[in-house]
């Protein structure tokens, strides 16, 4: 295979010889499943055409698709020019091979915020500084102006793909600490702000000041972002970092977000749960995409002695609020995580990082309660441990895509103690089933009450996903 010999192809990037030295080429085709989206594959892109060709020959042998980054720099246009003319190769390289043209668009998504023009200003026109977002100056009410050329930027490279004739499948952006947002103590600054007590008359109210920030947010995104590329790919999946349909509750906490007890939530133990607002129906986004991640801050929000039942209590209470919301025509497409993240908490030796069988057994769960791919972050010195312990999974996933693609999730059922998880998707009277057992649990039998009737007996199967039948008496 081609990809054998690629493998230490002294052209290719480093990001992408890690994720051929790390990976097998596939023992089952991706077929029509999304491909598997790694952070270092955004560090694939070259100048020579041949090199980028068969870089993603090479990293499709391993279902991982190469990913394209826009650029946006008004001082220097030349950047802007060179990062399309990379990723317009890297489409047609793509397109001729019938691969899915995946872009990182979060550069032209930053830049709502930031200046005098923006800023909150009191009743006598003073700025007001809202510290809740590091020198980013910003009033919700005062961005619209924004609006035209943050959207001509989207265009930009919209028009020129349509211009190739190339397609544009997959969309993502990291847009974060841009843009109105409730976090932090944003509510303080916006109470002082003239043009925020106009727009929002019942500001002393944070659910109303919430639902207010986030109308707004999904506004400036849908409009510069999502809605020119859905115009000229109706099709294309497009996205944003954390935001994801859900239950009404956040069960984490972003790096740049601390727990303020002033704002409504209820504790699970000692994890707060915010309410959260529901804005992905309002961005346009066309798949949903949370954030599963092992926060280091997670580890004393509960106090089970099986350590790991600590991350996975709360990745997987993440990831099912999202797979329980989501309409099942949309992709769920989650960032997901092994590492201990420290950010922002300091290292602290009393944590214990979380096994990789406990972490791969989440992925398997996600996978089970209707997750689509997954999109690995990571830092470059965990590249080499990221990409294996994640493709390994995804990659046997693949031997289940009948499953996966047409199976309903049986259930998004998180137990409150360490226990038996199980998770599964139902093709007619089967169920494909995977089953793992945390702190001190009898490998006997567990019965699930199946939605629409019928129960599941799921034996102890460690490891290993079963097919079983619905029992219907
Ligand atoms: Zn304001």
């Amino acid at each position: 295979m081609a990809a054998t010999s690629a493998q230490s192809d002294p052209a290719f990037p480093d990001p992408v010889r890690i994720i051929l030295d790390q990976t097998r080429p596939l023992d089952h085709p991706r077929g029509d499943r999304l491909p598997l989206l790694l952070w270092p594959a955004q560090h694939a892109l070259v100048d020579d055409v041949a090199t980028q060709r068969r870089i993603i020959e090479a990293l499709d042998t391993r279902g991982v698709a190469v990913i394209a980054n826009w650029r946006w720099d008004d001082a220097d246009p030349s950047v802007t020019r060179r990062s399309l003319d990379r990723a317009l190769a890297a489409a047609r390289i793509q397109q001729e091979l019938g691969l899915p043209v995946c872009v990182n668009a979060n550069d032209i998504m930053y830049g709502f915020f930031g200046s005098e023009e923006t800023a909150h200003r009191d009743e006598a026109g003073h700025v007001v500084d809202d510290p809740s977002i590091p020198s980013r100056r910003g009033c919700p009410f005062r961005i619209d102006a924004r609006y035209e050329p943050m959207r001509r930027q989207t265009t930009y490279f919209v028009d020129a793909y349509r211009r190739a004739g190339v397609p544009l499948d997959f969309v993502y952006g990291d847009w974060e600490i841009d843009g109105p947002l409730e976090i932090n103590r944003a509510w303080d600054a916006a109470r002082k702000c003239a043009a925020c007590r106009r727009h929002i008359p019942d500001i002393e109210s944070f659910d109303a000041f919430q639902i207010a920030v986030r109308t707004k947010r999904s506004e400036a995104t849908r409009v510069t972002y999502s809605e020119p590329i859905l115009e000229a790919y109706p099709k294309a999946l497009v996205g944003n970092y954390a935001v994801y349909p859900h239950d009404g509750w956040r069960y984490w906490l972003d790096y740049f977000e601390t727990f303020e007890t002033d704002h409504p939530h209820r504790m699970d133990r000692r994890a707060p749960c915010r309410r959260w607002y529901d804005d992905h129906p309002l961005t346009g986004y066309t798949f949903a995409m949370p954030v599963v991640y092992p926060w280091a801050r997670t580890w004393a929000w509960y106090d089970f002695e099986d350590g790991d039942y600590r991350w996975l209590y709360n990745m997987l209470k993440v990831g099912s609020n999202a797979a329980a919301h989501t309409d099942p025509r949309t992709p769920i497409i989650p960032f997901v995580h092994w590492h201990t993240v420290y950010e922002p908490d300091p290292d602290d030796p009393s944590i214990r990082q979380m096994s990789e069988r406990a972490y791969q057994e989440l992925l398997w769960h996600l996978l089970l309660r209707g997750h689509g791919t997954f999109f690995l972050w990571c830092m470059k010195n965990q590249y080499p441990k990221e990409v294996a312990l994640l493709h390994e999974v995804w990659a046997a996933s693949l031997e289940h895509a009948e499953w996966l693609d047409q199976g309903r999730p049986i259930t998004f059922d998180v137990p409150a103690e360490p226990g038996t998880v199980i998770s599964g998707l139902r093709l007619d009277r089967r169920v494909l089933v995977r089953r793992t057992d945390f702190g001190e649990t009898n490998a006997g039998d567990r019965t699930v009450n199946l939605e629409g009737g019928g129960t599941l007996r799921v034996p102890a199967a460690p490891g290993r996903c079963q097919v079983l039948a619905v029992d219907d008496r």
